[in-house]
Parts: structure tokens; sequence; C-alpha cells
């Protein structure tokens, strides 16, 4: 299905949860303000490329630019709302928006990647800046590109203006404790999960020793690897791992460091069953990435793809909380039947929001000019997402009989809508 319009089928179902005094304001919400889109001339080849600006009562439109052969326009407005949502429900003073490229950048050498991200900037230089709208990495993009990008802008406007990209390099105005941003908000989300979950009887299972609380992470990118980490270092037990190319099971919890050393070494996880520094065959089996995700675990952390969690597969699930680390890894199909199943989705506009409040970070850095150390990256991570848990959770309590996804879209939605009401009462 078309998915700006899947998202707002989303919007349309909650409707009657939205503040009576703010639903007048719904519709402004499944428009996006502007879209652009144009051809990117490079050489003798043509790219197509587009920059959705969905709302911006909140804050500047904020949100990562894809380099993907997918890339449609309808999937970039979806991404873009579902950026203005994210930074709502963050708590963060900032709006959405996306962009693409229609580009496979596997096929392309770094001379074309350079000229075509420069281009991309030309073509959206006349509608950014640090309060208009800020740019980041996504799929495909990576703080190199946002330097050559950055670079393009700056000549452009004829003036230095950090602010208006984030995700960059470190030396140009980066912010420690990015790379791992996404990984340890969805971690610190979890845990603050597992310890509110702990206080009901309902859920005893969340209050187990943190070593007896299994994880299984689909992907082993920079969000899953990095949710394995820090969820290892802290105590919890991760027993499967997966990249494109298959899963492996420890039953021991893995060491993810050795395991990516391992990875990188060999080229794929397969054999890397390495616990405690050490890899050893005898640790471990390999399992399909369909088996991973049917695990009998506590927590299953998709961190890859969107729509792995289907009709065809839901049924079969059998974690008790899933974490959605990727953009939408769950299908509506799906969410309902593991809503039946009585296991709880963490949704991605919350799980994964850690990335976006640390390019916030990055963006009021680069705007002030001073620099935080990453132990102080952290703690503000932490404050944020908790009060943005505390939100979702008291939505959630609230309303009982929405999941958690319904109560997180209803938080977000109704902050926006407060932000229009004040802002364009009768427009
Ligand atoms: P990445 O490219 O670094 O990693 C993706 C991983 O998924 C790789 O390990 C790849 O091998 C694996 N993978 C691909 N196909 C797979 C399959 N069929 N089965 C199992 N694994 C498979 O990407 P990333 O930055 O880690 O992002 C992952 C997801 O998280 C994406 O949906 C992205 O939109 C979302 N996300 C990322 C961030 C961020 O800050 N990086 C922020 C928010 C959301």
């Amino acid at each position: 299905m078309d998915p700006f319009q899947n998202a707002i089928l989303f919007l349309e179902s909650i409707r009657k949860y939205i503040n009576p005094d703010l639903v007048k304001y719904l519709d402004r919400l499944k428009t996006p303000h502007n879209v652009y889109k144009t051809t990117l001339k490079v050489g003798k080849n043509s790219y197509l490329a587009f920059r959705s600006q969905h709302n911006n009562a909140l804050g500047p439109y904020k949100g990562g630019i894809r380099f993907h052969s997918q890339v449609t326009e309808s999937e970039v407005k979806a991404l873009s709302l579902w950026m203005s949502l994210k930074c709502s429900i963050a708590g963060i003073p900032l709006g959405g928006g996306k962009g693409g490229v229609v580009i496979d950048p596997k096929k392309v050498n770094v001379k074309e990647l350079e000229e075509v991200s420069r281009a991309y900037a030309r073509f959206v230089a006349p509608h950014i800046g640090e309060h208009v709208d800020v740019p980041a990495p996504d799929v495909n993009t990576n703080p190199q590109i946002m330097a050559w990008m950055l670079d393009e802008y700056e000549k452009i406007v004829g003036h230095h203006a950090l602010g208006t990209f984030t995700g960059k390099p470190l030396e140009i105005g980066g912010s420690q404790g990015r790379t791992k941003a996404t990984g340890f908000g969805g971690v610190l989300a979890m845990q603050y999960l597992l310890n509110t979950l702990a206080q009901d009887k309902k859920y005893e299972w969340a209050g187990k020793p943190k070593s007896q609380i299994t994880i299984a992470i689909q992907g082993f990118g920079n969000v899953g690897y990095w949710f394995a980490q820090i969820a290892s270092d802290l105590g919890y037990k991760v027993i499967a791992v997966s990249d494109s190319k298959g899963a492996i099971y420890v039953h021991d919890g893995l060491d993810p460091k050795a395991t990516l050393d391992c990875k990188r070494e060999k080229g794929s996880l397969a054999g890397c069953y390495c616990v405690g520094g050490v890899c050893d065959l005898k640790k471990g089996k390999p399992l399909s990435n369909d088996e991973l995700l049917e695990l009998d675990v506590d927590i299953l952390v998709p961190s890859a793809l969107e729509s792995v969690i289907n009709s065809q597969n839901a049924k079969k699930i059998k974690a008790r909380v899933v974490v959605e680390m990727a953009n939408g890894p769950v299908t509506p199909e799906a969410d309902a039947i593991l809503h039946k199943n009585k296991i709880l989705v963490l949704p991605d506009i919350f799980a994964n929001a850690g990335g976006v409040t640390v390019s916030y970070f990055e963006w009021v850095q680069n705007i002030s000019g001073w620099y935080w150390k990453e132990e102080e990256v952290d703690e503000r991570l932490d404050k944020l997402l908790k009060k943005a848990f505390e939100a979702l959770w008291q939505e959630y309590q609230r309303l009982k009989n929405v999941t958690f996804r319904q109560a997180a879209y209803i938080v977000a939605v109704n902050r926006i809508l407060t932000a229009e009401k004040l802002r364009r009462p009768t427009s």
C-alpha cells in the first residue's frame, strides 16, 4: 500500500482520542507543507530527488536524506510525517522533514557520490537553513556526505552555517555520542519499560535479573550493533543477532564487540559465536533470519528493515516485547495480531528517537558554539527520553485499551496540534 496513505489512515484511527479542542486541526497533518522534487544532472546521469517538509509548528523541519534505488515521493512524505511525530514525542523543538535521491550508492564511485551530494545541496539550498529545515543522514548517507553538502551550502550562502546539517563529522561540528545515540536511546527505552512493568505483578518476568533477560536483534549495522553492545555492557543477555546473510544464536549470551570484529574479518556473522572475547564454533549455531524473529526471547529488536513482522509471521512471534529500532518494522496487520497476543510493541517513533534527539543536541551546540562532552550528551539524552516515556506511559494507562503505538501518536499529535492552535487558530 502507498506509504503516505498508510500513515494518513493511522492518523485517522486515533482521531477519536485527540483533544476535542484540537481535533479540527488534525487534517493539517495530512498534507506536507512543501514537497520539492527535481532531477539532479550529474555528468551524463540523472537522479530523481525529493525534499518533503511536513510540519514546522514545533520548530524547523528536521529529517534525514536517504540515498536508495527504491525511494519514492510517497515514502519521503510518509517519513517526513513520522519525523514530525518523532520530534514531538521526544519533546524537542523541531518539526518533520525528509529527503531522498533515487540512486544505488553501491553502483557509483566516490566522485559521483560527492557530485550527487553537492547537486542535492544546491537543489535544497533555497529551502533549508539553521532555522528553516535541517537535513541529516539516513539510509546510505553518512557524515562524509553531510560534510560535502554543508560545504556546498556554505558556498551558496557565503558564510558558515554548521547548524544547517546534523550527523556531521566531529571535526566540523558533529556531536559526541551521535554514532551510538539511536542504539543507546533504544536500550534506555527498553529499560524504562522493563522497570515500569516490573512493578506490576502481571509482568513479573520484567523484574528478573538483567543477566536472565534475553534479547534477539535483527540487523547488526549501526543501530543493531550499538543496541547489542550497550545492552550487553549493562548485563542483559543478547543471545542472537543477524545481518542480511543470516543469523547466529549463542546460548550463553554473545560478546558484541568480538562478534563485530569476527564479522569484519570474515565478511559475515556465520560462525562468529563469540563469548567473553573468544570465538568458538562450539558455542553457538546458525539460524535463518526468520528463525531469529521467532525465537522465544524476552525482547525482540528489529533493527534492519521495514515490514519484517507482517501478517505471515506475526502469529509465530514469541517475544514478550518488541522494540522497534528500524522504521516501520511491524505492518499494521501484524500490529493487531501482536496486540491480540499481548505482545507489547515499543513503537519506532519513540524507540529510535535517540538519533534525532542527539541530532537536536548537535544543532544546539552548533548554534551556541559551545560543545559538550560525551557524558553530558548521554545524560541529557536519558533525561529527555525518560520524560518522553513517562508521557507515553501515562497516556497508555489513561486510555486503557490503546496500544503503545496509538498512545505515542496521540501524545505527539496533541502536542503538534496545540502549537497549531496557538499559531494559527483560525486559518
Ligand atoms: P545499517 O545499514 O548500518 O545496518 C542495517 C543492518 O541490517 C545491516 O547489518 C544489514 O546487514 C542488516 N540487514 C539487511 N537486510 C537484512 C535482513 N533481511 N535480515 C537481517 N538483517 C538485515 O543501518 P542502520 O543505521 O543500523 O539502520 C537500521 C534501521 O534503523 C533502518 O530502518 C533505519 O531507518 C533505522 N534508524 C536508524 C537510525 C540511525 O541513527 N542510524 C535512526 C533511526 C532509525
